[in-house]
């Protein structure tokens, strides 16, 4: 059986988590963590990054910092993971659900403006399979109306927008470092501040409510409690395992692309004669790999493909179910005009399998299947 998603290994992961322990340092913000954190700062030029517990709670640590208040209102798309919209939620602020663009599955930033209030505090955009959203239209709308820009760049590590990296350009960028993602610690994540003033209440925020961060720099001369907070700073170990994948960061991508090249090379007849749809990116963004996705005729086709798939022994499992018509996005949200697409191309969509060290067979297995399926 060929698998949907291999946890990326690169080797030297046991290595670096053996030096972690033995330096009898195995709490937050050691030296690998400070090693992985100042890699992604110089790597995308990010004014600040700090890594948490998850791409989950990176998104809660940008919504307290967005200041959300019960009644604020948070314009998202309704095509995505729970977390883009649960760190709002944590924070008492209403979703406004907008249509996706069919193209790049991304939120359609011709549908944001019109979903704005005088309670909207900030917008919430997903950078799907790791491809860009219209973030020069994003940007300049929340310019005019004065909101705050967190952009949900779980799958977008690696990626850039007109030679932009994913996770710098909104006001905070959220990364995930799960083991389904293009690098990973096994739970983990990081969280990019583009503006100096938000570090401090950050690095409060992460340690409990205290300014520890301020002592160890010697800025003070004892901590204390100073605000609330959290803890949203991951082990040392899994910062670890973590630089072993950033080391070797271009490796795992190009490994990635040279999978999504083959697949986009040998589906192009089949889309040519209109019996699927592949992924579209737009001019002026460079993707990363996260996912190869194909678009069929609708539900009823793909639940047949899986299914075929399977019979061939290839996991090809579908996405989300769109946010505004699960039982909690009914309860905190509202989708604002026309579903237009989301729920019509969220039923047709389908993931082929991809990950770091797929072999050349299993990647030719998983061509001939997905093609002799439209050939049958
Ligand atoms: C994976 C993912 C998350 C959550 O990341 P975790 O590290 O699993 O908490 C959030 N948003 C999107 C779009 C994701 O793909």
């Amino acid at each position: 059986m060929i698998d949907f998603n291999k946890a990326p290994y690169v080797g030297t992961e046991i290595e670096y988590m053996r030096q972690a322990a033995e330096s009898h340092k195995i709490c937050g913000d050691g030296r690998f963590t400070k090693q992985c954190s100042r890699w992604i700062e110089e790597r995308f030029l990010a004014q600040k990054a700090f890594l948490t517990t998850s791409g989950t709670t990176a998104l809660d640590m940008a919504a307290l910092l967005c200041g959300l208040e019960e009644g604020d209102e948070v314009i998202l798309p309704s095509f995505t993971f729970s977390s883009t919209a649960t760190s709002a939620v944590l924070c008492k602020a209403r979703l406004v659900f907008v249509d996706i663009r069919p193209d790049t599955m991304n939120i359609d930033e011709n549908r944001i403006e019109e979903a704005i209030t005088d309670r909207t505090k900030a917008i919430f955009v997903v950078h799907y399979a790791g491809v860009s959203c219209e973030m020069d239209t994003i940007m300049d709308i929340a310019k005019r109306h004065g909101l705050l820009v967190v952009e949900d760049a779980a799958q977008g590590i690696m990626s850039t927008y007109k030679g932009r990296p994913l996770g710098t350009i909104g006001d905070f960028g959220c990364y995930s470092f799960h083991e389904t993602k293009n690098f990973s610690m096994g739970e983990g994540g990081a969280i990019l501040l583009k503006h100096e003033k938000d570090n401090e209440r950050a690095e409060i925020l992460r340690e409990k409510g205290t300014n520890r961060s301020r002592f160890f720099r010697g800025q003070v001369d004892k901590y204390t409690w100073v605000d609330f907070g959290d803890s949203y700073l991951p082990s040392e170990l899994n910062a670890a395992y973590l630089w072993a994948q950033l080391e070797k960061a271009d490796e795992i991508t190009a490994d990635r692309l040279h999978t999504w090249n083959s697949y986009h090379d040998a589906f192009r007849e089949l889309k040519e004669q209109g019996l699927v749809e592949l992924p579209f990116i737009p001019e002026d963004i460079v993707h990363n790999a996260h996912m190869y996705y194909l678009k069929l005729r609708d539900l009823e086709q793909r639940t047949d493909f899986i299914t075929y798939m399977k019979e061939q022994g290839v996991m090809t499992p579908f996405h989300y179910i769109p946010l505004h018509s699960a039982p909690a996005g009914l309860r905190f949200g509202r989708f604002h005009g026309e579903d237009r697409w989301t729920t019509k191309e969220s039923e047709r969509l389908v993931r082929l399998p991809l990950y770091y060290g797929m072999s050349e067979q299993d990647r030719e297995h998983v061509i001939e299947s997905v093609i002799s399926y439209f050939r049958k």
